[in-house]
Order: structure tokens, then C-alpha cells, then sequence
């Protein structure tokens, strides 16, 4: 190579020659480019995690909101891998762990998936409310779907940093989600044909109660590239729904449908026959039209309520960089105590002696809009051990 460069022009011009010809023939060997609707990565977002629960239900089991977005997306996972080799498949977590929000969305576009889906169970005061809902971003500002949203995006008050993260947004307010609905705008009509072939899979596959395709401001699904959808399972909240959802032919039955639903959105973006797919997944006999019954034991454990001197519970509801307005960002709690710890300021409802107590706070604090509550223990004034906490206050 040295010695070719010191060599004449006429040399100099053959090796340049010879340099074009083999680029030209690389380039006629570079595959032609894939269709840009083709599907080759996937998003799955198992919602809450970690010290968030999500919502918690009817209490009856030690499975929450987290559990189930968890077990069904990774069914999910399992389904597309198993019947789409060539498909990568990306979970936001695959495991018991809490990642941030604003962490999901940049997982999903660093990724530059095609599609995104995020995956979650509802709750309602109201007891009887049930049924399957698929949302995708848009502006919606009927009060129901604003509410849904302010709860699934205010775990972001859990989150260190918030303000830092979320640039001056807060997706907890009304105000923020409508900003953030001007987003995705572009992702919209794949978002929302991907939503009526799952809320469709819901009804007429597994026998639930179809709530619709619905539009509200969820952080998770706005700052993403790509067509994105949230689905809420149904309410565990109700007693059935919940008895359904906790169980294993429920979980299978609901990752079953999506895939389905996948697997449909698949072949129409790719203009194939569906049909040319594998067949993968649980599918169910029959419909699914009356819940299962599982056992119960675990939902008859009860918390302690005895306590060891000093100790008392809080319920957690923010932690933030600086000093926040109580007032303002916690409207309706009139107990909440600031703390200072580690340079950080958490925030606390309620001062109770007993687990149990602080159990029923938990629920109605989760319930006025802060589902990523928690609880913690005290002792002596000090945040302690939970686990040793609740131990000892037997
Ligand atoms: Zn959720």
C-alpha cells in the first residue's frame, strides 16, 4: 500500500480505479432496504415495579398491579420470541425493579423500536367497574380519562429529580397531560389500529368486558417515536376481574390476546397473510365468560397489629430535589410532613401506630391520586427497616 502510493499518477489512477470498482461491487451486495413498516423491535413496559406497587386492588392478595404487568408482558415477550425468531424483543424491566418513566420512553427510542407496549391493571372506587381498556395519546379531556392518566403518571413524584427530568412538565396536572397530547400525533393512526385489534382480541377471545379504545395524556406513551399503546388488563379493584387477572390462566389468556393482536398488526403493516404465521400462546377453549376461582389463602393474611415502643408507620408519597409548596402539589392531604434526608426531601401522610392502620391510609392516599404511595417505618423519629419494623410491631 506505502509502496502504491509513492508510485506514478498512472499507478495512483488504477488503484483508484480499482478502489471504485470494489465499492461498486460491496454496494450491489448491501440487501435491498427492508420495508420501513417491517417490524423488528418491540417495546414491552410492564408498568410500576419495584417500590411502586401500582394499585393494589381489593387487597385480597399479595399480588399487585405490578405483578400482573409484569407476568403478562413477559408471557408477551415469550409468545412474539417463540413465533418471531428475527424479532427483538426489549423489556423496560424483566424483573421486580422500578425504572423512571422518562427511563422507559429512552429505552423504546434508543432502541428505535417500531412499536411500544405498555401494559398495566386499573382500579376504581367504584367496586363493580370492570373491563379492558387500550389507550393511545391523544387530547381527551373527558374527566374519567384525566384522572387515569394523573394517577399512572404521578409516580413520577417518586422519582428523584422529577423537576430536573420532566423539563418544567408536570404530567400529573391536567395542564401537562394536554401539553403532552400534542405529541405522538404522528404515530396515531397505527396506535390506534393496533388498539381495536387487541380491545377486539379482549372481547371476543377471552370473554372481557371491552371498555373501548380510548385517548388520554400517559407520559409513558407520549414521548416515545413510535406507535405506542397503554393497556389497562382490567380492575383489580373488582373482585372477579381481580380473582381473573391474579390468575395464571387469566395472565396467559390476556398475553395470548395481545399477541394475537400483535401478530395481525404485523401482517397488515407487512401486507402478508397472517395466516403464514406461527400459532403460539395459550388460546382459550371457550370464551372466557366467568372468572376463576384460586385459592385464597394468601388473601387471608392479616398484618400485625400489636407494636414495640417507638415505632410508627408513614405512608411515603414524594421525594424531590428541592423543598416543594405542600399545599399545592399535595392538594386534599392535610397531614403531610416534610423531611430532610440524605440532601433529599421525602414526603409523608399520616402518623400511625400500627401496620395495619397505616394499611387502610395506604389505600386511601393510593386512592386520592398518589397510587405510588408506600409505606415506611419509623423508629424513634429515624426511617427504619420496614420488614424488622413490622417484625417487631407484632
Ligand atoms: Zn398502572
Amino acid at each position: 500500500m506505502f509502496e502504491l502510493m509513492h508510485g506514478s499518477f498512472f499507478r495512483k489512477l488504477l488503484l483508484v480505479l480499482f478502489l471504485f470498482g470494489v465499492a461498486g461491487l460491496a454496494a450491489s451486495f448491501v440487501p435491498k432496504k427492508v420495508k420501513t413498516t417491517q417490524i423488528r423491535k418491540i417495546v414491552i413496559d410492564p408498568g410500576h415495579g419495584g417500590k411502586d406497587p401500582g394499585n393494589i386492588g381489593t387487597g385480597r392478595y399479595q399480588t399487585r398491579e405490578k405483578d400482573v404487568a409484569l407476568e403478562v408482558g413477559l408471557k408477551l415477550g415469550k409468545y412474539i420470541s417463540e413465533a418471531f425468531p428475527d424479532i427483538e424483543v426489549i423489556y423496560t424491566r424483566n424483573d421486580d425493579s422500578f425504572p423512571a418513566l422518562h427511563e422507559r420512553t429512552r429505552i423504546a427510542n434508543k432502541a428505535d423500536a417500531d412499536l411500544f407496549i405498555s401494559i398495566h391493571c386499573n382500579a376504581s372506587d367504584n367496586r363493580s367497574a370492570l373491563g379492558s381498556e387500550t389507550f393511545v395519546m391523544g387530547i381527551d379531556k373527558s374527566e374519567a380519562n384525566l384522572k387515569i392518566a394523573q394517577k399512572e403518571n404521578s409516580v413520577i413524584l417518586l422519582e428523584e429529580d422529577f423537576e430536573q427530568n420532566y423539563a418544567g412538565l408536570d404530567p400529573t396536572t391536567p395542564e401537562g397531560i394536554i401539553a403532552l397530547s400534542l405529541r405522538q400525533n404522528k404515530f396515531l393512526e397505527h396506535s390506534l389500529y393496533f388498539s381495536s385489534l387487541i380491545q377486539k382480541q379482549f372481547r371476543e377471545r377471552v370473554g372481557r368486558k371491552d371498555r373501548g379504545v380510548k385517548q388520554a395524556g400517559f407520559y409513558v406513551i407520549s414521548f416515545t417515536t413510535m406507535p405506542s399503546v397503554l393497556i389497562e388488563l382490567g380492575f383489580l379493584t373488582n373482585k372477579e376481574e381481580e380473582d381473573f387477572l391474579v390468575s395464571k390462566v387469566g395472565q396467559d389468556y390476556m398475553a395470548s390476546a395481545i399477541y394475537r393482536a400483535f401478530k395481525q398488526y404485523k401482517a397488515h403493516l407487512e401486507m402478508v397473510d397472517e395466516k403464514s404465521f406461527p400459532v403460539v400462546g395459550e388460546t382459550p377453549k371457550s370464551e372466557i365468560k366467568r372468572p376463576v376461582e384460586i385459592p385464597r389463602e394468601e388473601a387471608e393474611k392479616k398484618p400485625a397489629t400489636k407494636r414495640s415502643k417507638g415505632i410508627t408507620f408513614s405512608v411515603q408519597i414524594a421525594t424531590t430535589s428541592t423543598p416543594v409548596n405542600m399545599r399545592e402539589k399535595f392538594p386534599g392531604l392535610r397531614d403531610v410532613k416534610e423531611m430532610e434526608v440524605d440532601g433529599k426531601f421525602k414526603y409523608f401522610a399520616g402518623e400511625e401506630k400500627t401496620y395495619e392502620k397505616v394499611g387502610t391510609r395506604l389505600n386511601e392516599i393510593r386512592n386520592n391520586g398518589y397510587p405510588g404511595a408506600f409505606i415506611v417505618a419509623f423508629e424513634d423519629g429515624q426511617i427504619t427497616n420496614l420488614q424488622e419494623a413490622i417484625e417487631r410491631a407484632r
